[in-house]
């Protein structure tokens, strides 16, 4: 297996994937046990992992933290990172092939906040 670690869940292969933006955390989790995976064991180009960083660190921007209430324009800019992370999907994708299979898990942060404000 290409996985460096020992996991907690030792009967599952972690043979699917899901791409789900969370704070501060790898992108790329188990599909089965939900397991987040470290994105330096997938064979991804440097450039590709930047940008994946990147999109991580804009997760939740859209929330203003001090007031715990979604931002103007916060359902645009969490419908904006969903579309980057579909883009991003794609290029994990093409550069991992057909033995990875992985899905993307949009956020849905917003709408809640939105939903709490109704
Ligand atoms: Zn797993």
């Amino acid at each position: 297996m290409f996985f460096k670690k020992l996991w907690s869940n030792k009967n599952c292969k972690h043979d699917t994937y899901k791409l789900e933006a969370d704070f501060s955390t790898d992108p790329i989790w188990c599909n089965k046990c939900g397991e987040n995976l470290d994105i330096e064991d997938f064979s991804l180009s440097n450039i590709l992992q930047q940008e994946l960083e990147c999109w991580v660190s804009d997760y939740g921007n859209w929330i203003d933290f001090d007031t715990d209430s979604l931002k103007e324009k916060g359902i645009e800019m969490e419908n904006e990172h969903n579309k980057k992370g579909l883009d991003l999907l794609q290029k994990i994708k093409e550069e991992l092939g057909v033995d990875y299979p992985i899905i993307f898990s949009p956020s849905t942060s917003g709408e809640l906040y939105q939903g709490v404000k109704k």
